[in-house]
Order: C-alpha cells, then sequence, then structure tokens
C-alpha cells in the first residue's frame, strides 16, 4: 500500500515544485523502478550535478508557493528514448535535467558556467583539467565519446590522443573539419587508470551533456562506443545489437558505432565504422572530399 506523506513534507514538496515551476521546469519523472521512497530519502532537490541558476542566483531562496497547480503534469509519459529498439532496459537513477524540456535560453556558455570547477563527482579528485567539449557550437553533427584520456586531460580538449587522431582522420574522409563537428564526451573528468566511467559518475555528468546537445540542436549525434550509447538511449542492451541503426534521443537521429580506441584495437573494425558513417554523411548530405576510403 502506498506510504502517505506527512503535511510537512506534502508543504516542502508543494514548494519546492513551485520553484521549479517558476524556473519553467514542469515536466516530472518519478524514479523509475522505485516503487517506495522512505520518506527521510523523498527529495525532489536537483542531484548534486543538476545545477540551476536563477537569473539573480538566489537558487536557494524558495519562492512561495503561486497558488497554482504544481502537481507533475504528465508524469507518467515515457522517456525520450528510441521506439526501435523497445524494450530498452533502463538504467537506475534517471536524473532531473534527463526529464525536462529544453532550458530556455541556455547556451554553451552557461552550461561551462554551471559547470564550474565541479567536484560534484568522485573523478574531480584525479583530473587535472574539465574536458568539456570542442567544436561547432551549431554544429550538425555531434560525436560523444565517454570520457577524457591521458592526453586529453593534460590538454583539456577531447580527443586529442591517438584514439583522437583516428577520429580526426574519420571526420575527414567523410568531407569534413574537425572545427566542422562539437566533440564531447559522457563525463567531463578523466576516469583513473582510463577505466570505463561508473554508474555514479555518469548519472552524475550526463545532466550537462544533455545540456550541450540541447543547445547545439545537432541534426545527427554519433555515439562513440558503449558507455555513449548507453548513456543516451537508457539500455542496458550491447552495442553491437543496434550499432549502425537509426535511433533517436530527444527528437534527433542518433547512431551508435564504435569507439576509435575500439579501432585500433581491432582494425577490421574500421569497415564497419566506415558504412555507419557513410550513413550519416547520406543524411547530412555529405560527399567525401576525395575517393572514399575507410579510415
Ligand atoms: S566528471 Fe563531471 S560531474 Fe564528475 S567532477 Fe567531472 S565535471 Fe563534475
Amino acid at each position: 500500500m502506498a506510504e502517505r506523506i506527512s503535511e510537512t513534507l506534502q508543504k516542502k514538496l508543494s514548494e519546492r515544485l513551485g520553484f521549479y515551476e517558476d524556473l519553467g521546469i514542469q515536466l516530472f519523472y518519478r524514479a523509475r523502478g522505485s516503487a517506495a521512497v522512505p520518506d527521510s530519502r523523498l527529495r525532489l532537490d536537483l542531484p548534486a550535478t543538476a545545477h540551476i541558476s536563477t537569473p539573480d542566483q538566489k537558487e536557494q531562496t524558495l519562492p512561495k508557493p503561486a497558488g497554482k497547480p504544481v502537481l507533475p503534469r504528465n508524469a507518467a509519459a515515457p522517456a525520450p528514448v528510441s521506439s526501435k529498439i523497445a524494450p530498452l532496459s533502463v538504467a537506475a537513477g534517471p536524473s532531473l535535467f534527463e526529464s525536462v524540456d529544453k532550458i530556455a535560453g541556455d547556451t554553451l556558455l552557461k552550461v561551462r558556467e554551471d559547470l564550474g570547477e565541479c567536484t560534484r563527482c568522485k573523478l574531480h579528485s584525479t583530473r587535472h583539467t574539465i574536458v568539456f567539449g570542442d567544436g561547432n557550437p551549431k554544429a550538425q553533427l555531434v560525436f560523444v565519446g565517454e570520457g577524457p584520456g591521458a592526453d586529453e586531460d593534460a590538454q583539456g580538449l577531447p580527443f586529442v590522443g591517438r584514439a583522437g587522431k583516428l577520429l580526426t582522420q574519420m571526420i575527414e574522409a567523410m568531407g569534413l573539419q574537425r572545427n566542422d563537428v562539437y566533440i564531447c564526451n559522457v563525463v567531463k573528468c578523466r576516469p583513473p587508470e582510463n577505466r570505463q566511467p561508473e554508474e555514479d559518475e555518469v548519472s552524475t555528468c550526463s545532466p550537462f551533456l544533455f545540456r550541450q546537445i540541447d543547445v547545439i540542436a545537432p541534426k545527427v549525434i554519433v555515439c562513440l562506443g558503449a558507455v555513449a550509447a548507453k548513456t543516451l538511449l537508457r539500455t542496458s542492451r550491447g552495442i553491437s545489437q543496434f550499432r549502425g541503426e537509426w535511433l533517436e534521443f530527444r527528437g534527433r537521429k542518433l547512431l551508435a558505432t564504435y569507439h576509435p580506441a575500439y579501432l585500433l584495437r581491432n582494425p577490421p573494425a574500421k569497415s564497419e565504422v566506415w558504412k555507419d558513417l557513410q550513413k550519416v554523411m547520406a543524411v547530412l548530405g555529405l560527399q567525401p572530399k576525395k575517393k572514399a576510403q575507410a579510415p
């Protein structure tokens, strides 16, 4: 049976929802898979990652409820994932930012300012530099990788190591230059020993990625590797099950392919990636500048 929440908690909840409504955030989703949450854990404040600043930066001051409905609308609406690979296994812990509409007036600069000198997850303690993202802020094509490596951590730029050089070759083979596209990662700090980012790190950092994608509004998103694909599609299925298929992320075309680092270890897979990129070229109307060759 559903647990009743106390009047005090109801009041706090109402005030907090009113606060978000004043910010223009109207859609809320209950955490999938958590049927009952003890009162002590029932929080609707933004997760540590999801910093929202009001214009006057007084985010700690909750406005009084405006006397209008503040309960979540469309609370049962499905997450915006592809119908093509349904049913997806949904990962735990959706972030608030993942569930809300695009933030009006958001810019890459604001996203970067909100990120600040981030210490929201444990990766901050071992990083040297936050690797925010790089490229054309109005790119039609966004590449999303997993996280920075040693070279990226040192330079503050994504994909500048060996895998990055291969990505650059791939981009140029598509008839583009690196600065025509935007390149970023799921997590913005290097995981120690280049391990995969852990679930809490991904869920903490990814709201900033979602905002970047919303701001850039690309025609096509290419996920490089399983971590990026699983994060954006919220699936636990292996990348090989949907690699090269057209999927969707927040209304945008998304295609997942192998990470360049994987290609360095498995060169024969380059031909598969090149086929995937040719699909992207067809959608974007790109012609290779020289005779098309697998990178
Ligand atoms: S990985 Fe993301 S959330 Fe974690 S400290 Fe770095 S910027 Fe912050």
